[in-house]
């Protein structure tokens, strides 16, 4: 879906005064009838780039070079730092995945960016560890996950779509052993079905793991570790394919503005700025006019308040 520019009126320059390096610097690959369109490759975070806002999209894949971003965020390095423990976790011998390993794992993968002062860092420390403590408790250490931070990847005849997932399960099924999505969040705002439900990221992961195992995979799951609750949802054939579907449609919508670009419409017309709530919270805040005009957040303002929650962050 195409949506009308915010921050200016059409046929004036970029306001960064940048003109994006158009995809068709790239060789140009000569068509002809009847040959099959260049598959959109992508991830979860590209897609929902767009689909959040195509001016962010814009600076973070079209424009070369990419504009400066803001500082790195400290609710960032915190969920960083607990996915990174939670794989090495995963990567102990059995005998040795106890809680007693948590501290040293994570003191080991720890992020020290975004935060305000040693005492906000030393209080984050504790309470990821305090999380992890209580998140391994649930787990089984002898239960061997198919995959832990495992690339998945699939073509349609759209999409080359690939994707990190934080891990997937193995769990009985009526017909034999079945995959299951696990999507790790640190936010400190929960999630329902709801969000797992409507996570397109964790339906693609499904839909891709599915065709790597060859094994079914319906059910994807939100862990989300401050509260210890999980946010589940069973897809079905239909409604991955309905996620599936609503990717290609965003590709389809990316791949048209870049070529409007690279045909010579205003970059700024082809992806619109789409503001609200997530200004705030935008990498490119300070590059972007309309962004620049809103209030911004703290590097660490998600320690004393949480960002907008959402199932892809
Ligand atoms: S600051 Fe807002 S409008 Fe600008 S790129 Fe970021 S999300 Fe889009």
């Amino acid at each position: 879906m195409r949506r009308p520019s915010a921050d200016r009126p059409a046929g004036r320059s970029s306001g960064t005064g940048r003109t994006p390096r158009p995809r068709a610097d790239q060789p140009e690959q000569l068509g002809f009838a009847g040959m099959p369109e260049r598959l959109f490759v992508c991830t979860p975070s590209k897609l929902g780039a767009y689909e959040d806002c195509p001016r962010r999209y814009r600076y973070s894949y079209v424009d070369r070079p990419a504009p400066p971003k803001g500082p790195p965020w400290a609710h960032n390095s915190l969920g960083a730092s607990v996915h990174t423990a939670l794989k090495n976790w995963y990567a102990l011998p059995v005998d040795r995945r106890r809680p007693e390993a948590l501290a040293g794992l994570l003191k080991g993968t720890w992020v020290r960016d975004g935060y305000r002062d040693d005492a906000q860092e030393r209080e984050a420390f504790r309470r990821a560890l305090s999380w992890l403590e209580a998140y391994v408790d649930t787990l089984d250490p002898a239960t061997e996950p198919v995959g832990v931070e495992r690339v998945v990847a699939v073509k349609t005849a759209v999409l080359a779509f690939n994707g990190r997932t934080d891990r997937i399960d193995a769990r009985p099924g009526p017909d034999g052993p079945e995959l299951v999505i696990v999507d790790y969040k640190t936010g400190r705002s929960g999630l329902d079905a709801d969000d797992a439900r409507g996570s397109q990221a964790l339906a693609l992961y499904a839909y891709a793991a599915e065709r790597v195992f060859r094994r079914p995979c319906r059910r994807v799951e939100l862990h989300h570790l401050p509260t210890g609750t999980v946010a589940a949802h069973e897809h079905t054939v239909e409604s991955l394919a309905r996620q599936v579907g609503r990717a290609e449609d965003t590709a389809r919508d990316i791949m048209s503005a870049e070529r409007a670009v690279a045909d010579g419409t205003d970059p700024d017309d082809a992806f619109p700025a789409v503001p609200g709530v997530r200004c705030g919270w935008c990498d490119y805040r300070r590059v972007c006019p309309t962004g620049a005009q809103l209030p911004g957040r703290e590097p660490w303002s998600a320690m004393e308040r949480p960002p907008e929650p959402t199932a892809e962050s």
